[in-house]
C-alpha cells in the first residue's frame, strides 16, 4: 500500500466538496475491487472519499411502479430485502448469487456498476428492467450508462447515488457461474413488461449487452420455443482460460431459454 488521505464525509454536499478539493480523489464503497486496486498501485489517487457514513446513499423503496436502491446498499440488503423480493424477485436472487458472504457484505450496488466488470451481474439486471442511474448531476438510463470495458458514461467525480428499476411483470436471471470467484462466465437477465421484452446478457463480451435479435422474437410470444432457432454469434465475445466465444455463445442460448421459462413459471405479479 501506500500513503493515501483517508477522508469520511457524513454529508453528500461535504463528500462532494471534498472529492473537488482534492488533487485526486476517488469515491470508496466497500473496497472490493478498489482496495486490491490500490494494493498492486494500478491506481493512485491522492484521496480516498468513503461513501459509508453518506445516509442518503442508502436504502431500498417503492414508489408507484419503481423500486430504488442506494448506491451504498451491499449486496446482501438486496438479498434479504423484503421490498426487493416482494417486486422484483429476480434482482433479489441476482444479488444472492454474487460472490461470497463477504463480498456479498462489502460490495455496493454503486460499486458494482461504477466498475462495471465484463462479468459483474447488476449491468445485466440494469439493462433487461431498463434502469435508470442517478447520480449528483443527472440521470443515465442503463442503456447509456455501461459504454464498454470496465467504462461507464460517468464523467470523472460524478457521484451514483442511486438507480430506479421500473416493475417487470415477469424477470429471471440465470447465470453460469465461475466456480472460484461466482462472477458471470455468461449471465442472462430477462424481462417483460406488456408486450415488450429485453434481454440482456453479461459475461460474454467486453461489456453487458442486449440481445437484439432474441428480444424482437420475443415481442410477439415471451417464451423459450420462440428464440429456440437463434444462435448468438461468437465473433467479438470473449475468449479464455474459462471458456471459448464459441462455448459462450452456447451459454447465452441456454440461459435466455432457462431465464424465459424461470421467468414465465414465476408469472405475472412475480
Ligand atoms: C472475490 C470476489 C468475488 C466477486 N464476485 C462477484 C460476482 O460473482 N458477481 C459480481 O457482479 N461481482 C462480483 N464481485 C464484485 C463485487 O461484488 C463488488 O460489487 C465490486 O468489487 C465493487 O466493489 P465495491 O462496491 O466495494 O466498490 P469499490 O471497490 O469501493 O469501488 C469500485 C469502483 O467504483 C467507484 N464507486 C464506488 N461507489 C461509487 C458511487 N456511488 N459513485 C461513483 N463511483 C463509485 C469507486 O471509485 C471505484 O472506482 C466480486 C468481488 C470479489 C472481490
Amino acid at each position: 500500500m501506500y500513503a493515501f488521505n483517508y477522508q469520511c464525509p457524513q454529508a453528500l454536499a461535504e463528500a462532494v466538496s471534498a472529492f473537488t478539493a482534492a488533487d485526486d480523489a476517488t469515491w470508496l464503497a466497500g473496497g472490493q475491487t478498489l482496495v486490491p486496486v490500490l494494493k498492486q498501485h494500478l491506481a493512485m489517487p491522492s484521496d480516498l472519499i468513503d461513501l459509508a457514513s453518506i445516509a442518503e446513499l442508502k436504502g431500498i423503496s417503492v414508489a408507484g411502479n419503481r423500486l430504488s436502491i442506494g448506491a451504498m446498499t451491499c449486496h446482501a440488503e438486496v438479498a434479504g430485502s423484503p421490498h426487493v423480493r416482494g417486486h422484483i424477485p429476480a434482482l433479489a436472487e441476482l444479488a444472492g448469487m454474487i460472490g461470497d458472504p463477504h463480498v456479498r457484505n462489502r460490495g455496493t450496488l454503486g460499486g458494482s456498476i461504477a466498475n462495471n466488470d465484463p462479468a459483474a451481474d447488476y449491468p445485466a439486471a440494469l439493462l433487461a428492467l431498463d434502469a435508470v442511474v442517478h447520480t449528483n448531476k443527472r440521470q443515465i438510463a442503463a442503456d447509456a450508462f455501461f459504454t464498454d470495458l470496465f467504462e461507464t458514461a460517468l464523467d470523472e467525480g460524478e457521484l451514483i447515488l442511486r438507480v430506479d428499476f421500473p416493475l417487470a411483470d415477469k424477470a429471471a436471471y440465470e447465470k453460469f457461474a465461475n466456480p472460484a470467484s461466482r462472477y458471470a462466465v455468461v449471465g442472462v437477465f430477462a424481462a417483460c413488461t406488456g408486450n415488450v421484452s429485453r434481454i440482456a446478457v453479461t459475461g460474454a463480451g467486453p461489456c453487458v449487452f442486449r440481445a437484439d435479435a432474441m428480444e424482437q422474437a420475443l415481442n410477439s410470444s415471451f417464451t423459450a420455443a420462440a428464440i429456440a432457432g437463434i444462435t448468438a454469434d461468437p465473433e467479438g465475445l470473449n475468449s479464455d482460460m474459462h471458456a471459448s466465444a464459441v462455448y459462450r455463445a452456447h451459454l447465452i442460448g441456454v440461459l435466455a431459454g432457462r431465464a424465459i421459462n424461470a421467468a414465465n413459471a414465476r408469472g405475472n405479479g412475480q
